[in-house]
Order: C-alpha cells, then structure tokens, then sequence
C-alpha cells in the first residue's frame, strides 16, 4: 500500500488525544482517510468580508479589523461575565461580545487583527454588536478578492468557505476543522488515485489530492450553493470514487466467482422443455417467463448462479424457483428449497406436491416437526441421492443434510441477506447454484450495493385476475368503523389479521398491546374466535396458532409483526394495522401483501394514532396511494435511508462514506457500470486491483475479494 499518510490512525493527529481518538472511533473514524472521507454537514461562506459600516441586524456577517480595546466586565447576573471588544475596520467600528468567555481576555488584546464571523445583533443602547462570534487572530486581514484556490491557506475558521462538521462526541465542529485540515497539510504532494485516469479527464475531475483539498477547505470563489449541494467536481469525484472502489471489490468477487468450476452443470433438452412445460400450473407471466430464462441460462453456464430473484409479495416467485428445479432434477441432480420457517416450509411444501403430483421426482419436508425417527431414514436417502428436492429451514437444510448432488438451492424470503453473510450459503459442496428470493422490492440503488455481486432477475407486476386491495387510513378515534368492519367480513365467512408494533404495554410509551387488544376483542366478538400470536411465544406456539389461523378455526388473528413474512391464508381479507405511524413503508407494504391472495375483496386499514408526524403522514398517504412494491420501496428508501431500509444495521450494507444513496444515485449507476466493464474486460491495473482488496480487507475484514 503506498497510502501509510491515509492509514494513519487518527491519534497522531495533533491535539487528538485518547479521549478524542475514542469518541471519533465510536463514530466510524479510525484513519486520516476515515477523516478526510467524512464529509462536511455544510459549508458556510465567510469569505465575503462586510465593511463594518454596512453590517444590518439579524445578518450573519464576516468582518475584519483591528481590536481598538477589550474588556472583561461584570455583568449584574452573578457569575456571569461579558468579554468585549470594540473593533474597527476602514469603514468603522463594532462592539463584538462573548459571553462567558473569560479565558479569552488572555487571548485577545488591543492592535491584535482579528477575523470574525458571527451574528449582528441590535442590542439596546449599546447599538450594533456582533455576538459570540467564531474569530481567529491573524496577521494581516487578508482582501477576500485575492483569495488564494486550492490551496488551504492559515485561515481556517473564518474569511473563507467554512466548512461545518457534525459533532462527533467531543470532538466539536471547530476540531475537527483544525484535524481535518492538519491532516490535508500531511499528504504527500502525490496520492495514489483509484479512480480510473480516463474518467477523471472525461468528467474534468480534480486528482484525488486536490478533490480532498477543494471538498473540506473550498477556494472562495466556488458556489457555496453547489457545495452544499454537494455538486462540485472536487465533491462528485470523491463520492464517485467511494462508490467505485466498492463497486470494484464487488465486480471482482463476481468475476472470481466465474472462474470456479461447478460440480453439476446443468442441460437443457426438448426433454428437459417438456418436463418443464407438464408441471406448469398455469401460464406464466412475461416477468416470470424472463426469470426463468434467466435462470435457467445461469444453470446451463460452468461456474455458480448467484442470482437474486426480486418480486413484490404474490408475484409469482414460487413456481419460478420450483421449474428450476424440475430442470435440475431433470438433469439427474437434487435441489434444495430453504424457507425462513416451518410453517413457510410447509406451505411450500403443499404448493410443490400439488404441483408435481404425478412426476416421478421424490420431494421431502425437513423441518423440525420432522421426527427424529423419519429423519434418521430422510437424511441417509437423501445423501444416496434418492431424494431429488429437500424442502425445508434455512437452519436444517444447511446444517444437517449431506447431499448426493445438490445443484440448486433456494432460499425464500431473504430480508437479510447481506454482501458479508452470503458468502458462506454457496460453501456446500460442488459449488451449486444458488438463487435467492426476496419479496421486499429492493430499491435499484441498494440492490447495487447490497448485491453488486449478484445477477438480479425482477418480476415486475403481478399474475392476471388479483383483486386490488383497498387500503383506508383511519384515526384511532374511529376504531368502531373499524370493529364494523372485521364483523362484516367475519360473518361473510372470512378471517381478519390485527397487527401491532409491540408485544407488551411500556410504561413509557402509550401503546395499545397486542396481549390487551386481544382480551378486548374477544370481549367485542363474542360470538369469534380470536386468538394471540407474537414474537415471545416459542415456535412451536407460533406454528399452532398459525395453522389453526391457516386452516379457518380462528376468525381474527391479533398478532405483533411477526406475520410479515409469507404466510398465505387466502381466506384472510382484512389486514388492520395498528399503530401504523410507527411502522416503515416496507414493513407495512409486507403487511398489506398478506391479504388480497383470495379471490375476495380485500381492504387494509392503517389506524394511526394523533399526533403523527410528517414522516409518518407521507408514510401513510403512499400506502394508501399505490400498492407497487417498488415504487413503496423507494419511497421508503427516500425517507429512511439506506441504514434503516432493512429494518436492521445488521444488514450487511456496508458504510458508505461520502455517497449518499438518494442524492448521488446517477453516480452510483456510472460506478457500477465502470468497475464491472473494468474488470470483466482486465482493464483495472494491478495497483487498483491491490487498493479495492486492501479497503475491502479493512472494512470489512475477512471478507476477500478477488
Ligand atoms: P410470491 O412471489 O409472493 O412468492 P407466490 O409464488 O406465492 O408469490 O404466488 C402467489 C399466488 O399467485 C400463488 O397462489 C400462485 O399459485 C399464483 N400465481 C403465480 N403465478 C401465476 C400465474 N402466472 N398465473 C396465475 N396465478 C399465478
Ligand atoms: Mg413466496
């Protein structure tokens, strides 16, 4: 690495002690390039320095001059004092005030030049002040209009495009200006630039020294609009430059992923068409009949599918995974089928025996309430290869199974898959492919970063003959039209899911708990069944009031979210959500995908609860708005951030440091684009190709690309 200036730890910084370097770790901020990658929150401009004489109430203003006096004084509030000093330019004069500052009399002092920036005040009798200013004592005060460009000169605090820092424990705004340009002084005239020289000159983009230079300490005569929009060539090239190096680590563990030979490759004949074609239950749409194409083009191909299936909640996705197996086990291979739970497993299950009624493939459940009996004959069969498709958990099927020649696996419902986790589901043996589905639609950005290194099929839309949900939103206040409404639907032979965010009363929150509402309810529906089920029940609970809730016996299920994933009761045409202020766009989106599987009418009611905020308004009305999944999706995704989309930090996204999803989407795009041409066709030198290993080494630590 030639970068040892960037990987400095931050401690050696002048003035960071232990304390510091602690508080500045805590916020992500190991290195000087940790540092210098974390941009300002803003910038402010100071370098427009006002004649005394032109200063207004009310303005933030900079000014230069010369201190004629100052003085601590006393003020009638014991305890606390004022530091003043009287100011003059070749316009006028200027009281300037600090409260509470008494230290500063042993720093400011008569014939001193002073730079200020700070806020113009009407104060009583005293006339015009500037109070509690930022300053800095210079030599000379410079003339804004020969402001030096791109080069830091010694002002750092004022007289010059400030910028603002979020504070980051104890370390405020002001330090961090003073690290981060210490640490600008520290790099060598040269840096090594990962960034593609053709593409700097074609967007006319600073090398990666000046970029850092231009970024934090910007020459005066650059728009601080364009700045705090981050637009600025020096801005957009370093956040490019983040998404790129990413981008590459993920491109070259794509790349390396297609040189590994698979054990079982798989062949498509007429025979295999056919066989494909007999299991068909219905007619595909046009997004499934592309899935499957593609898919079963990466089947066909010598090195691993890693291919991610995206498809709102009910468009499809199943019979798309279970015809790439048939042709697996056409080609004489087994195929595994991973659901996040049992009761999941087993609604696949169902689905795939009905489907295959009749072929001559052998296809097993494996979950928990398999007993330990039919699992020590299930397990031998299924290693001599006499079992072709292994449905079952995620937990079983990757833990205890031996395969004879697994070419496919499936995973189902993946909300958390995420870059650093999946590495290790394609360990089991023979490479096999591998296709993951997830029915949260994945905005294009985050699917970028999350599964740079995956292929991604999409079904967009859903099979023909659904019937719309309507969804209404409805204050808490209302809840009696809502009750109406479940025993209308209830009578008519249907089933309802009340859903809450939490599972017990906290004494500090005023939430209705689920555990409450259902005593209440079966107080309301007397002549209901209804039942509880939430996180804290064991699984073997859980799966009880599910299947009795699946099979009709209960009419309303109260549950807290763990409904969300993939339960299919078709039957069930109400889905009411309490407390929906408090539930992201993706969550409630899922929610609302759990009824309208019938072919009933069904409605969704949101039940907020005053006062909501802004947020949770714009939330609301989206649902209410559209039921496409992609559209919600980057919605959520503008409202959230990227952080939060999964619901989980854990996610696997990795940090980015100066790119910002929303904002600098079309970068991202052209960062994509760039690093895998660049290392599909070898054009990334060895340099570059040691840089992304190193940052991806560092960042996240076992984790190998390449
Ligand atoms: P998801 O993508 O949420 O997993 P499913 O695979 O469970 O969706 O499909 C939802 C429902 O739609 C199922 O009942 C399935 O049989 C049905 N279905 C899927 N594709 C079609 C199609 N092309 N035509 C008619 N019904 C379909
Ligand atoms: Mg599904």
């Amino acid at each position: 690495m030639p970068e040892d200036v960037l990987q400095t730890p931050l401690q050696y910084l002048k003035g960071v002690g232990p304390r510091k370097a602690a508080d500045l770790k805590k916020a992500g901020l190991h290195t000087v390039e940790d540092l210098l990658f974390r941009f300002p929150m803003r910038y402010e401009d100071r370098s427009r320095m006002q004649p005394i004489i032109g200063l207004r109430p009310g303005q933030m203003a900079a000014v230069g001059g010369e201190v004629l006096s100052a003085h601590l004084q006393q003020t009638r509030r014991a305890g606390f004092r004022l530091f003043t000093a009287l100011v003059q330019d070749a316009s006028g004069q200027v009281q300037v005030v600090w409260p509470n500052q008494a230290f500063l009399k042993d720093v400011i002092r008569p014939h001193q030049h002073l730079v200020l920036f700070g806020k113009v005040e009407l104060w009583g009798s005293r006339g015009l002040q500037i109070t509690d200013p930022e300053f800095e004592i210079v030599d000379t005060v410079p003339d804004p209009s020969e402001a030096p460009t791109g080069q830091p000169h010694e002002q750092l605090h004022t007289g010059r495009i400030v910028p603002v820092y979020e504070r980051t424990g104890s370390v405020t705004t002001n330090m961090q200006r003073r690290f981060v340009w210490q640490a600008l002084h520290q790099l060598p005239e040269t840096l090594f630039d990962p960034v593609p020289q053709d593409v700097l000159t074609a967007h006319h983009w600073p090398p990666r020294r000046a970029a850092l230079l231009q970024a934090h300490f910007p020459a005066s005569d650059v728009p601080v609009d364009a700045l705090n929009r981050f637009e600025t060539p020096a801005q957009r090239r370093l956040i490019f430059e983040d998404f790129f190096v990413f981008q590459s680590g993920l491109a070259l563990r794509r790349h390396e992923n297609a040189q590994v030979n698979k054990a079982r490759v798989c062949h498509v004949t007429d025979d295999v068409r056919a066989a494909a074609r007999a299991v068909l239950p219905f007619k595909l749409t046009p997004g499934q009949r592309d899935a499957v194409a593609e898919i079963v083009a990466d089947m066909q191909r010598t090195w691993p599918m890693q291919r991610l299936l995206q498809g709102d909640v009910g468009a499809g996705k199943t019979i798309v995974a279970v015809l790439a197996a048939v042709v697996a086990m056409e080609n004489g291979y087994q195929a595994a089928f991973m659901a996040p739970t049992e009761i999941l497993a087993e609604q696949h299950y169902r689905t795939v025996m009905k489907w295959l009624d009749g072929t001559k493939y052998r296809v097993r459940l494996l979950t928990g309430r398999v007993t330990a009996a039919q699992r020590r004959d299930l397990l031998p069969a299924i290693e001599r290869g006499e079992i072709h498709f292994v449905i079952g958990t995620h937990a079983l099927v990757q833990e205890h199974v031996t395969f004879n020649a697994l070419a496919l696996v499936i995973i189902d419902e993946q909300h958390r898959f995420g870059v650093i986790q999946r590495g290790t589901l394609a360990a089991k043996g023979g490479n096999p492919d591998v296709l993951v589905m997830t029915a949260t639609p994945i905005p294009r950005t985050l699917a970028l970063t999350e599964c740079g290194d995956m292929d991604v099929s999409v079904i967009r839309g859903l099979p023909p003959g659904r019937k719309p949900i309507r969804t209404i939103v409805k204050p808490d206040s209302r809840r009696d039209e809502v009750y109406a409404l479940i025993r209308q639907e209830v009578a008519r032979g249907r089933q309802a899911y009340i859903v809450y965010p939490l599972v017990e009363e906290s004494e500090k929150v005023d939430l209705r708990a689920a555990t409450a509402m259902a005593e209440e309810l079966t107080r309301v529906f007397p002549e209901f069944t209804v039942a509880l089920l939430h996180g804290r029940m064991k699984g073997g609970e859980k799966d009880t009031v599910m299947r009795a809730f699946a099979s009709g016996q209960l009419h309303v299920l109260v549950a807290t979210s763990v409904v969300e994933v993939g339960v299919d009761v078709p039957n069930a045409t109400v889905m009411v959500v309490e407390h929906a202020e408090r539930f992201g766009l993706s969550q409630l989106h899922q929610l609302r995908g759990r009824i309208g599987r019938g072919d009933y009418e069904s409605t969704c009611v949101l039940v907020y609860q005053a006062p909501w905020s802004d947020d949770a308004r714009e939330r609301l009305k989206a649902m209410a708005s559209t039921s496409d999944g992609f559209v919600i999706a980057e919605k959520d995704l503008q409202i959230r951030g990227p952080g939060d989309f999964f619901g989980t930090r854990q996610s696997g996204l990795p940090q980015l440091r100066a790119g910002d999803l929303t904002r600098d989407a079309d970068l991202l795009e052209q960062a994509f684009n760039e690093a895998r041409a660049r290392v599909e066709e070898g054009r990334l030198t060895a340099a570059q190709i040691d840089y992304v290993r190193a940052v991806w080494q560092r960042q996240f630590g076992l984790i190998t690309v390449g």
